[in-house]
């Protein structure tokens, strides 16, 4: 998820978050896997992650796991980054992920017709 919201935040470019795997040895997929529909062998859990190496609490790999770890990016991480903090309080609403960011599509809901 990039931040592309109305108000600029400095070094927002650095802080593109996304959804990792944690597998049972303790490592994290990275930014380029896409950990949704159960294509990554050994996966364990869901975690928030950041391309600046910021990771959140796991939670549970299944889809309810997946949406609370993009969430707990968005709240737990991006939101309280020291430049955003004063540009979102003077947005005057909670950041949207639908509108503020850009989210990288979900391959099983683009997939053609052979
Ligand atoms: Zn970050």
């Amino acid at each position: 998820m990039l931040y592309i919201g109305v108000a600029d935040i400095p070094g927002s470019d650095d802080h593109e978050g996304y959804v990792a795997g944690l597998s049972a040895d303790g490592s994290y997929t990275d930014i380029w896997t896409d950990v949704r529909h159960g294509g990554t062998p050994g996966l364990l859990a869901y975690a928030p992650a950041c391309e600046c190496g910021w990771h959140g609490r796991s939670h549970p790999s299944d889809p309810g796991g997946y949406r609370a770890a993009a969430q707990d990016w968005l709240s737990e991480h991006f939101a309280v980054l020291d430049p955003a903090r004063p540009v979102l309080a003077g947005l005057g609403r909670p950041l949207c992920p639908d509108t503020d960011f850009l989210i990288a599509p979900d391959p099983a809901r683009h997939r053609t017709l052979a």
